[in-house]
């Protein structure tokens, strides 16, 4: 399992690191998430053992079971939410992770000030837009982009770092890629979070600070 898990761990790098070299960037301006969620207890643990210290989850609770005590052990993690969040998880999601990706609406972002201001913590987070206008996906829509983050910047004393997208299963997703990059320019943000394990050599390509990968690296998961 180790030695599997280091290999796959070991190409992904590899091509994002070639990624970001043929698009003229430096390659250790984009950060690696590990994507966890559903995947087995020895292939998270040999990714750990290869080195691997950023992971994302989608779902709170199953976090919380995976990673709260692991926490107090390891120093160096880094926890992303990648998935929905439920105002009324605000404080849960608060204590586990570093940074939320997935903020995308007002009444999550009063429930995360909240949450911070009892926590005493200033709230990191990416907000998620829906550049493909999905009905059933979170996350704003493009042409509400601009006036959500000038709001979330006017009334929440967050660290607002950047954007995050999930583009259609069937769409190309270069063009949400360079849709999310552009939202990004024009209101000064720098994090892009965006590509998964079919498309993150493009959405390096396109300015991806932050790819999320998951069955790349672990295999398919085992249900959901
Ligand atoms: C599951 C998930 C991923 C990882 O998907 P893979 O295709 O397995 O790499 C990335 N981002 C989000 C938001 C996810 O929910």
């Amino acid at each position: 399992m180790d030695s599997l898990v280091a290999s796959a761990l070991d190409t992904v790098r590899r091509r994002i690191a070639k990624a970001a070299r043929a698009a003229g960037r430096d390659p250790s301006d984009i950060t690696l998430t590990a994507v966890s969620k559903q995947q087995p207890e020895p292939a998270i643990q040999a990714v750990l053992n290869a080195g691997q210290r950023v992971f994302g989850e989608n779902r709170v609770q199953e976090a919380q079971g995976r990673w709260t005590e692991r926490r107090a052990a390891l120093p160096g993690l880094h926890l992303r939410l990648i998935g929905p969040l439920q105002s009324n998880k605000a404080d849960q999601a608060l204590a586990l992770f570093d940074v939320i990706e997935t903020l995308d609406r007002d009444k999550l972002a009063r429930a995360l000030a909240e949450a911070g201001m009892k926590a005493g913590v200033r709230p990191r987070v990416l907000i998620q837009l829906n550049t493909g206008e999905e009905p059933q996906k979170a996350g704003v829509i493009p042409t509400e982009a601009d006036t959500f983050i000038a709001r979330v910047r006017a009334e929440y004393d967050f660290d607002l770092q950047g954007l995050m997208c999930i583009p259609p299963l069937e769409e190309e997703p270069a063009m949400h890629f360079a849709l999310l990059a552009r939202i990004a320019a024009r209101n000064g943000l720098e994090a892009l979070s965006m590509g998964m394990s079919g498309d993150y050599e493009t959405a390096v390509r396109f300015g991806a600070t932050h790819v999320r990968v998951g069955s790349a690296l672990f295999g398919a998961r085992s249900g959901g």
